[in-house]
């Protein structure tokens, strides 16, 4: 920086209004140039003296008085303005179709949602799957009805019925503590000509109407019976598994 450029800057300088980069270049340059440094010096003992010695006046009662009258008398034109333009035809519109796209955005999004049904039966067919993966299917393994039914005593707030159906073709293999839907369940094990059958059981709020479904090549089905929810999925044939609930329901003393 030279000092033409300095002497320009220099009253920016004095009064901190220069960025950065400029700071720097006038500080090393008043760091070798005698005849700069002399300039700054003058020119801040300048201000300094203004500061401390001119003269102030304050402005006559009158003059604040006449200034005043001279501005516009009131405020409330402002917020007058602001409603009617707030109250335009085509704000009212655009506010109407804004709210109507979200009413009808949200709408959509509700629809897209899975049921409360069809979340838990993905949940079941995860669970189902697990228990075969990880070769869990059973915590108490037993054929007997009358070991496995005082098994879940004390874990469960809940007596799940638990009935053998080796006569139709169903033997009942084991049970096993499970958690489902936000709650412990109990998981009766069966087999049909070496598939698993998973049967989930845990008390129903509501009394849902029979349904079944096949789910990832899974077969479903789900009804409630004497207070008990009761989700039954196996891989053996849709069929058999329709079979199988059909002898619970009679077993469980459930008219079908
Ligand atoms: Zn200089």
């Amino acid at each position: 920086m030279d000092c033409k450029k300095v002497a320009e800057l220099l009253p920016a300088y004095i009064d901190q209004e220069l960025g950065v980069g400029e700071l720097m270049g006038i500080d090393e340059h008043l760091q070798n140039c005698p005849d700069c440094r002399r300039e700054h010096a003058a020119q801040r003992d300048l201000g300094a003296q203004i500061k401390a010695r001119a003269s102030y006046f304050t402005a006559p009662p009158h003059l604040e008085a006449r200034l005043r009258a001279s501005l516009p008398k009131s405020n409330a034109a402002a917020p007058r303005r602001w409603t009617m333009q707030w109250r335009a035809p085509w704000l009212h519109t655009g506010i109407a179709m804004a709210c109507a796209l979200v009413a009808a955005w949200s709408l959509g999004l509700y629809v897209m949602q899975p049921s409360a049904q069809e979340r838990l039966a993905e949940e079941i067919v995860s669970d189902h799957v697990r228990s075969l993966q990880v070769d869990h299917l059973s915590d108490v393994a037993s054929t007997d009805q009358h070991t496995v039914k005082p098994w879940f005593n004390g874990k469960l707030d809940f007596a799940p019925p638990v009935v053998d159906l080796a006569t139709q073709g169903f033997p009942l293999v084991g049970g096993r503590l499970d958690y489902l839907d936000g709650h412990a369940v109990a998981a009766l094990v069966y087999h049909v000509r070496q598939h698993p059958i998973n049967l989930y059981v845990w008390p129903a709020s509501s009394h849902d109407v029979a349904s079944t479904q096949t789910r990832n090549g899974y077969h479903l089905m789900h009804w409630t019976a004497q207070g008990m929810n009761f989700w039954a999925i196996s891989d053996c044939a849709a069929s058999d598994v329709e079979r199988f609930a059909q002898g619970l329901r009679v077993a469980v003393n459930e008219p079908t």
